[in-house]
């Protein structure tokens, strides 16, 4: 595990031996940065693929939303329409669970 090192302007994290010498978001010098505690970096490893995970459900909920809107354009026939529309409806539930546990994790500082 490496160490990591948070820009206490942006809060970007860099992973590395030392931090960088300037902050790649913000642009800060090399003093901006915090080196985080193992437990804190422990907590970034472990939920780095769980957020990673989350990230492709809402992408994918993007796609499926729409291939539903292309769907009701075809208008095939009301069960059709009905079923895409619930799609859309549900695939926005399954984005904002996502989402939320995602805001959860930021909070907790696992990202
Ligand atoms: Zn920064």
């Amino acid at each position: 595990m490496k160490k990591l090192f948070k820009c206490s302007v942006c809060n970007f994290i860099w992973e590395g031996e030392d931090a960088p010498a300037v902050c790649p978001k913000c642009g800060q010098p090399h003093e901006k940065f915090v080196e985080l505690t193992p437990e804190q970096a422990a907590l970034v490893y472990k939920s780095e693929k769980t957020n990673d995970i989350h990230m492709k459900i809402v992408t994918l909920v993007d796609k499926m939303i729409e291939v539903s809107k292309q769907g009701i354009i075809l208008d095939l026939d009301p069960a059709c329409v009905a079923g895409f529309k619930a799609a859309i409806e549900e695939g926005y539930i399954i984005k904002q669970r996502s989402k939320a546990e995602i805001e959860n994790h930021i909070g907790k500082g696992k990202w």
